[in-house]
């Protein structure tokens, strides 16, 4: 568990240095939004003690991204549930109900791309709800999960470059959607609309130029938001990463998605580990 988990004083050190660089320049990128952006600091293929060490710092960090469905299970299970955890990755439709229903601290799932996942994701968060509620009038809650087990909040993510390899629902398709969302899945919060967009453009941007994906993904909120009769700030935008996470502010983003700029590069999948081994300290 994460008590006995090796957090090397160096690499700490670095990783809040990053963050505290990186919210220094949300903050003034912010200024002119006037928005409470959230950073979520993306972990994937970084090791748990990255994110105990930030986690537990004087000023804690509380929201973490994952891609992949194994590696959020195995860090879900090996630190605090304080953690508020996104799943941002590919979502396969079979892991949907798993997702929802074995990570009560799972605080948002951004890749929400159509129905089938949406209904996956509500029949376990359903069932998640329904366990802790015989739990706790059993009286055999362990404390921890007393309460109402909150909705799970999603995000629908938008393919706003309209590239085939990129995931992601039609911006065209986004409205049915996310009414599906709002009337058939009461376990769930739509809390907003998520894009990737294209690389060539995320490098491009600065924060004077109008990404074209930043542009596309507002302007689907903002027909959501009419269609659906919800004021539009009540839909969140989900935008802006290490490359192109100033511009996407200036253009109204309420949460960032932060990876390499806090963590370093990430290595390849297969040398990536959750626990790393401790090297033995001379002296
Ligand atoms: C990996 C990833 C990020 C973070 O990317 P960086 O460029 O490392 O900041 C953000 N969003 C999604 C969906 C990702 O997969």
């Amino acid at each position: 568990m994460a008590e006995d988990m090796h957090v090397n004083p160096q690499r700490a050190r670095q990783l809040l240095e990053n963050l505290g660089s990186v919210s220094q320049t949300i903050q003034s990128a912010s200024r002119v939004s006037g928005k409470n952006v959230r950073l979520v600091a993306v972990s994937k293929l970084k090791p748990a003690s990255d994110i105990l060490a930030l986690h537990t710092s004087p000023n804690p960090q509380y929201h973490f991204g994952e891609n992949y469905f194994q590696e959020l299970n195995e860090k879900a299970a090996l630190l605090p549930r304080s953690v508020r955890w996104h799943f941002i990755g590919a979502l396969q439709t079979n892991k949907c109900k798993p997702l929802a229903e074995h990570i009560p601290n799972l605080w948002c799932v951004e890749s929400v791309d159509n129905a089938k996942k949406a209904d996956a994701l509500e029949k376990g968060r359903a069932a998640l709800t329904e366990r802790l509620k015989t739990q706790n009038e059993n009286g055999t809650s362990n404390g921890d999960s007393a309460g109402n087990q909150e909705q799970l909040r999603i995000m629908v993510q938008v393919n706003t470059s309209g590239e085939e390899s990129k995931s992601g629902c039609e911006p065209g398709d986004t409205v049915a959607l996310c009414r599906h969302v709002r009337e058939s899945c009461p376990h769930l919060k739509l809390q907003g609309l998520m894009t990737i967009g294209a690389i060539a453009r995320s490098k491009a941007t600065t924060a004077e130029t109008e990404n074209e994906d930043f542009v596309a993904l507002k302007d689907t909120r903002d027909k959501v938001a009419a269609e659906l009769g919800i004021p539009a700030d009540e839909l969140e935008l989900s935008m802006g990463m290490s490359s192109d996470y100033e511009g996407a502010i200036a253009m109204g983003s309420d949460e960032v998605r932060i990876g390499s700029t806090i963590f370093g590069e990430r290595p390849p999948k297969k040398d990536a580990k959750v626990v790393e081994d401790v090297k033995e300290e001379k002296g």
